[in-house]
């Protein structure tokens, strides 16, 4: 990579250009705002969420209710749509902290940044710190741990996202007055992870034991020490209210990577929704100056990498749900209020459309799955570890019938003999093969990363609904917006996602 940027450095200068001219695509309207500030910002980011992340949800929805093909979600109602292309400057598919990064300062950055510029050195400004400067309240939340890279690019500047620890002190160090939903990942020092440190969206990372190398002093110590309150019960949650401010609220129970446990995981209550923790925001952060929420659905992204088509739906609605209490608050003060829906980019090539399906749409076939593929993988890990040798295929296919409704002819998932061929190649993979999926194996292409059994069971399933998948990973798919509210027709049009905090600069200006 870094010889090749020697070599394409005339390129690169065109390419800087046209990103320099990119990303004042629409200086004029923005230039020539008259209107209003808002003064209650709303800052939705689906992490993962291209148009068909949301599309699908509302062909599920549509589906299941059986009244009409689709069933518009809150964030489609708004009046403003808008797009934007994502890329980062040293690669055209873009990752979380370089998408962040654009979305929270409005430059463009490399890959694995964490607002600093390209070369890893000069921090930038964020939209959360300018709002907080403005006198904003300013809350950040999130369906995964909160040092996680979307939200560590609204107040962390560090030069990769895998410095969990710096962030976390970062996060203290902003001042802001509501941190909420999953917890941290390092508290007590990167030093813990050892060097194979496994991807947490890995099913065969789950698990995996910390080396403790260096302690460090401990964030949420530091937190304590800079006049933070750490919450991390169902009653302590509760009772937050108004007034409480400099908050570190995080979900009772944590799954891998210490985020919220998936929507379809989540147990009523036991845990706490993201729409829970966005209403809980509204009531800490209201007051006569205004406040500035940004509120992640981080794990659209997570469960789009494992191809879990009914997972994936199930947080884009829960992202929804967080929009609702949003639109509920806007809707009292509508002069008042501006809410973005937006996205960082799509993973997962997720089409409403597959080779082996035809013209055949049933997304309704999707609500027979009752299980993230997470948990799921959990269960086959568990049985693996308990059965050995012993491991029988007919287990296997009774777990997939109680879990996916695959093989059960009265929900409509008969299977057929090459898929069943497919789920034993799969199944005997899962039961012998040890070592984490890499890119050059050659059972990549079927599996990715992620255990093999669970990963054909979410295909087969997505493809007899109508769901096709192209990678494991990103893509570059521009990323669709939705604004409703003060200053929302600035974000008409088609962009750059730096246009987005360009624009909420202009309005708290
Ligand atoms: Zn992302």
């Amino acid at each position: 990579m870094l010889h090749y940027t020697n070599k394409l450095k005339p390129i690169l200068a065109i390419l800087l250009v046209c990103v320099a001219f990119v990303s004042t695509a629409q200086p004029s309207e923005r230039e020539n705002y008259k209107g209003k500030t808002p003064k209650y910002i709303f800052y939705f980011i689906g992490d993962g969420m291209g148009l068909s992340q949301s599309n699908a949800a509302e062909a599920y929805l549509g589906a299941i209710e059986g009244n009409s093909p689709i069933k518009q979600l809150n964030m489609n109602s708004f009046p403003t749509q808008g797009f934007y292309t994502t890329y980062a400057t040293d690669r055209f598919i873009t990752g979380s902290a370089a998408a962040g990064t654009a979305l929270a300062t409005g430059h463009k950055t490399s890959i694995s940044t964490i607002s600093m510029a390209a070369d890893r050195l000069t921090p930038l400004k964020t939209i959360a710190e300018i709002a907080k400067e403005k006198n904003y309240k300013v809350g950040i939340v999130s369906s995964v741990s909160i040092d996680h890279a979307t939200p560590a690019t609204f107040y962390a500047h560090q030069p990769t996202r895998n410095m969990y620890y710096k962030i976390s002190l970062d996060l203290s160090k902003s001042g802001f007055n509501y941190f909420a939903g999953g917890g941290l990942k390092h508290p007590e020092g990167d030093g813990e992870v050892n060097v194979n440190a496994k991807n947490s969206m890995s099913n065969f990372g789950m698990g995996s034991e910390k080396e403790i190398l260096k302690k460090e002093p401990n964030s949420i110590s530091v937190a304590k020490s800079r006049g933070y309150r750490v919450v991390n019960t169902l009653e302590g949650f509760k009772n937050l209210k108004k007034g409480d401010d400099k908050i570190i609220a995080t979900a009772p129970n944590l799954s891998g990577g210490s985020a919220l446990p998936y929507f379809i995981d989540q147990q009523n209550g036991a845990d706490i929704s993201l729409a829970e923790f966005t209403q809980k925001g509204i009531e800490l952060l209201d007051n006569p100056k205004g406040f500035f929420m940004m509120v992640e659905g981080g794990k659209i992204d997570w469960a789009s990498h494992a191809n879990d088509a009914a997972t994936v739906i199930k947080e884009v609605i829960q992202l929804d749900m967080a929009v609702e209490k949003a639109l509920n608050f806007y809707k009292k003060h509508p002069k008042e209020t501006l809410i973005l829906v937006a996205g960082d980019h799509e993973t997962g090539g997720l089409a409403l459309g597959f080779a082996g399906s035809h013209y055949v749409s049933a997304f309704g076939l999707l609500q027979h799955q009752n299980i993230s593929y997470e948990g799921f993988s959990s269960k086959i890990a568990e049985y693996k570890k308990e059965q050995k040798e012993n491991a029988k295929f007919s287990d296997a296919l009774e777990m997939v019938k109680t879990h996916f409704g695959l093989g059960d002819a009265s929900k409509g998932l008969e299977l057929s003999a090459f898929e069943i061929e497919q789920l034993k190649t799969a199944f005997e993979k899962s039961m012998t093969y040890n070592k984490e999926m890499k890119k050059e194996d050659q059972f990549y292409l079927l599996y990715g990363s992620y255990d093999p059994f669970t990963v054909t069971a979410c295909h087969i399933l997505s493809h007899k609904a109508g769901i096709g998948w192209t990678s494991y990973s990103h893509t570059a798919a521009p990323i669709p917006i939705r604004a409703i509210g003060v200053g929302a027709e600035l974000f008409n049009g088609f962009y750059d996602n730096t246009d987005v905090p360009k624009n909420l600069m202009k309005l708290i200006e």
